[in-house]
């Protein structure tokens, strides 16, 4: 695998099960050795819902820090199999998840979004480009 030195992103679930298939996967796909993790319990939920406004600040707050400071290439949103945080079934989830991604989309930072699901085996599939 050829590594840039370079950053990605992904907000991510806090859940420990999902970290190490989420950064494994960015690192392979855009070739990147750093994966900025930007974990809240079901992250998908609260940036769908925009209920919670000091949460969604926080995440666009750490978001800015990645894509600003570190030159971040590319952003993932991530759900995933038997979510604690957003106890929904998967077509719930995916409808979530495409709001989430409209949502960062609209901050207007101009990377790839790509929507992960990571499934009850761990592993990772891309469900949605943007
Ligand atoms: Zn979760």
């Amino acid at each position: 695998m050829q590594h840039s030195g370079g950053f990605a992103t992904t907000i991510n679930c806090m859940d420990g099960r999902v970290q190490l298939p989420i950064i494994e996967w960015m690192q392979q796909e855009y070739g990147v050795d750093y994966v900025d993790a930007l974990t809240e319990p079901g992250p998908i939920k609260i940036l769908s819902e925009n209920e919670d406004a000091a949460t969604v600040a926080s995440i666009k707050r750490r978001l800015d820090i990645s894509a600003r400071l570190h030159g971040s290439c590319a952003i993932s949103v991530v759900a995933h199999y038997d979510c604690g945080g957003n106890p929904v079934d998967k077509d719930t989830q995916m409808v979530q998840l495409a709001s989430a991604i409209e949502r960062v989309k609209d901050w207007g930072y101009g990377l790839p979004i790509v929507g992960l699901w990571v499934d009850e085996r761990w592993a990772v599939h891309p469900v949605q480009r943007d």
